[in-house]
């Protein structure tokens, strides 16, 4: 019997590239979005436009008993959309609105494994105060304190997916991701995150030319690429393990760090202006102790070889639209 999957928010980033792996994987997979994908044709084996924060439409996509459902669909962007405040009520409406609508229509259907996308954003703001030593261990989230309204619905949703998990039965699964980056993801138009940004920022600068960097540059992050996270999320979905547990990179840097390290790539000489803008926490980091002891998993790959694909895909992005 074939497998089957359903993935939501199959026409963004993450989604696309899980429904392309799915497919290698040999399942027939339906995709569902708002909007089609912006930068590459999907393999979808069905893929269905339409509104997630609508019930009657999450009934009629969610038709079956699908052996998988991964819900990624959600409002959100980088730090230029989630922390200046004025995408708040959209955020948090838009989403949950996706969230109780998606998992209620699988509860209906008697659909078991559930995979749900928490954030970092999430964790407390007060043990991120200190650029060096960020806490996000699983624990940690509470007593609760997360910067961004972005960061309470996903605390509310991992919640409401764990609470169909205990009265209904449901195997749902929950992964606090922390940046995930890569090829075809969004580069430009406000709701790019930082490796996005600062590549595409690097592709159009010249050597020797300065560049703007949010805050002084020393908030730190740490980036995980699309394969790793997709890795992640699969033996998630397949373990015994609800979660919520952290799917991130251990590989801490600063912004600026960051820049240097596109800049090698690119091969330019690049400076850095410093201006005022939306920076989120100080620091941040993942901790894989719980992911390594539950799912005998941590990924593993290097910043810099995924940094390599991505500048790669984003300067061809900014050359063919010069063109
Ligand atoms: P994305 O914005 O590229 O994908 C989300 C998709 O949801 C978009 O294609 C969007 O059109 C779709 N969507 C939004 N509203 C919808 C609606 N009403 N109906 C149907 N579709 C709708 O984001 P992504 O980077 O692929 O992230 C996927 C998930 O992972 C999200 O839930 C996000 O919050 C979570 N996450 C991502 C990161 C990251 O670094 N990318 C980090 C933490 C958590």
């Amino acid at each position: 019997m074939t497998r089957t999957a359903l993935v939501c928010g199959a026409g963004g980033f993450i989604g696309g590239h899980l429904v392309a792996r799915l497919k290698q994987e040999g399942f027939w997979v339906r995709g569902v979005d708002i909007k089609f994908h912006e930068h590459a044709e999907t393999v979808a084996d069905d893929f269905v436009i339409g509104d997630l924060r609508e019930q009657a439409f999450c009934r009629s996509v969610i038709d079956r008993r699908f052996d998988e459902v991964y819900q990624l669909a959600a409002d959100m962007g980088g730090a230029g959309y989630i922390f200046t405040g004025e995408h708040d009520a959209d955020i948090m409406q838009n989403s949950a609105a996706i969230n109780l609508n998606v998992l209620e229509a699988c509860h209906k259907r008697t659909i078991r494994k559930v995979f749900y996308s928490s954030s970092a954003c999430i964790y407390p703001a007060y043990n991120q105060q200190d650029p060096l030593n960020p806490k996000c261990s699983e624990e940690s989230a509470y007593p609760a304190a997360p910067d961004s309204e972005y960061g309470w619905e996903k605390l509310f949703s991992e919640r409401l997916y764990l609470a169909y998990r205990r009265n209904y039965g449901m195997t749902t699964h929950v992964a606090r991701y922390h940046n995930i980056f890569g090829p075809a993801g969004t580069w430009t138009g406000g709701k790019e995150k930082a490796p996005a940004a600062v590549c595409r920022k690097v592709a159009l600068a010249k050597s020797g030319d300065a560049i703007d960097i949010w805050g002084d540059g020393e908030q730190t992050r740490s980036f995980l690429y699309i394969d790793e996270c997709l890795e992640g999320t699969t033996r998630l979905l397949r373990s015994e393990f609800a979660g919520p547990v952290n799917i991130g990179s251990e590989e801490m840097v600063t912004i600026n760090q960051l820049v240097d390290l596109v800049a090698d790539i690119a091969g330019k000489r690049i400076r850095k202006h410093h201006i005022a803008g939306p920076t989120g926490v100080r620091g941040r980091n993942s901790d894989n102790r719980l992911v390594r002891e539950r799912l005998g998993w941590a990924p593993s790959m290097a910043l810099s070889s995924g940094l390599e694909r991505t500048y790669g895909w984003i300067e061809a992005q900014t050359r063919r639209n010069a063109a």
